[in-house]
């Protein structure tokens, strides 16, 4: 039966340990298989630049028709505990034994993949130009995938096979993330004696609050102030403070707008007391947002539609490759494969929804449109 073959392929795939920095024996693992399987195999030199176990792998089905070329995307790293797993199946469900995560996430993926690769050659169904693309170092912070370059790809339209829940949702967008570390520096002076002589950080930091926006800031936009710290003592005129924010939005134009008030606000808090700012801003992730009416979505729905799938989009909270592939100007959404409680000991995944995702990826393989004359 094809999913006993389908439970075996993942039970190997999770049976190679492959935490993150240590997926070289994972890759060597799916050379060799998508050799066999008659894809042609490539890979970057990432690893070079990212100190990961490996190298971004690209194996590609080429098309045996004139379909728009597609790519599908998985992770082969996993979180720890994640040694010696042992597949243990039990009404219908993968499990781990219960002192290691599973590795579904995203070893379940791969094996969704293999299988449809496998049932597209057996059943001799037409297809264009997969490519499928295995990215190291996901877990800690997309590593890999930004690495890639996407002239290493043909097709512009993919699919992370990377998300938790039942097959048909589909995560559609992902916010754009900023963090930011503000230090005020005023001058200390004694509050009793001579407070004139001070310049309080509070007075600065009251001053920026009256302007920069926390909370809801719309549907999918929000802002936060996290951490205040500085003062040791209440006869001193505050002199050093360290605030923590961040602000995220799926629009990645407000999310720049938004961050770059926060310093001005701050800046021009500041130069009114006389004080000074520093503030320091990082980039966590690129968010992107996918419409119903871009082609990767209308290939996806209307494959799901042909397999009665019901279809939920989701905006995730975090990122995923997909980020990397929309920043880099690829289409990309994030397609749920059925695991749930992911990065626990209780991780588990059901086979029917193990299955339906390996229809769903020969569906949407066969949906993809034509070539343009
Ligand atoms: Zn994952
Ligand atoms: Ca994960």
């Amino acid at each position: 039966m094809l999913s006993e073959r389908m439970i075996q392929n993942f039970s190997n795939l999770v049976s190679i340990d492959s935490i993150s920095r240590s997926e070289e024996k994972v890759h060597d693992y799916l050379k060799k298989k998508f050799r066999d399987l008659k894809l042609k195999v490539t890979e970057d030199n990432s690893k070079i630049k990212t100190s990961l176990g490996a190298n971004n792998l690209i194996a590609t089905l080429e098309g045996t028709s004139e379909k728009e070329p597609l790519f599908f995307s998985c992770h082969t790293d996993t979180v720890s505990p994640g040694e010696g797993i042992e597949v243990v199946e039990e009404d219908g469900k993968l499990f781990s034994k219960g002192d290691t995560i599973l590795g579904a996430d995203d070893k379940a993926g791969i094996a969704i993949i293999i299988e449809a690769i496998q049932q597209i050659q057996e059943q001799g169904i037409p297809h264009g130009k997969v490519e499928f693309v295995f990215s190291p170092g996901e877990e800690i912070g997309l590593i890999g995938s930004s690495a890639l370059k996407m002239d290493m790809l043909t097709a512009t339209n993919g699919y992370v096979l990377d998300s938790g829940g039942v097959v048909g949702r589909v995560t559609i967008a992902s916010p754009t993330l900023y963090m930011y570390d503000v230090t005020i520096s005023g001058v200390a002076a004694h509050a009793g004696i001579e407070p004139e002589k001070g310049i309080s950080a509070i007075s600065i930091l009251a001053d920026a609050l009256q302007n920069i926006q926390i909370g809801r800031l719309d549907e999918t936009t929000t802002a936060n102030i996290g951490v205040i710290q500085g003062g040791e003592s209440t006869n001193v005129v505050l002199d050093h403070m360290l605030i923590k924010g961040e602000v995220r939005s799926v629009d990645p134009q407000k999310a720049n707008i938004l961050i770059q008030e926060v310093s001005n606000y701050f800046r021009q808090a500041a130069k009114k007391h006389g004080g000074s700012v520093t503030i320091e801003i990082k980039r966590m992730a690129t968010g992107f947002h996918i419409n119903d009416d871009e082609n990767v979505m209308k290939t996806f729905l209307k494959s799901a539609k042909n397999l009665g799938l019901e279809v939920v989009r989701e905006v995730s909270g975090g990122g995923s490759d997909a980020n990397s592939f929309n920043e880099k100007g690829k289409k990309a959404v994030n397609l749920s494969i059925g695991y749930e409680k992911i990065h626990t000991t209780d991780e588990y995944i059901p086979v029917e929804e193990m299955k339906k995702a390996v229809q769903l990826v020969i569906e949407i393989i066969k949906n993809s449109p034509n070539k343009m004359e």
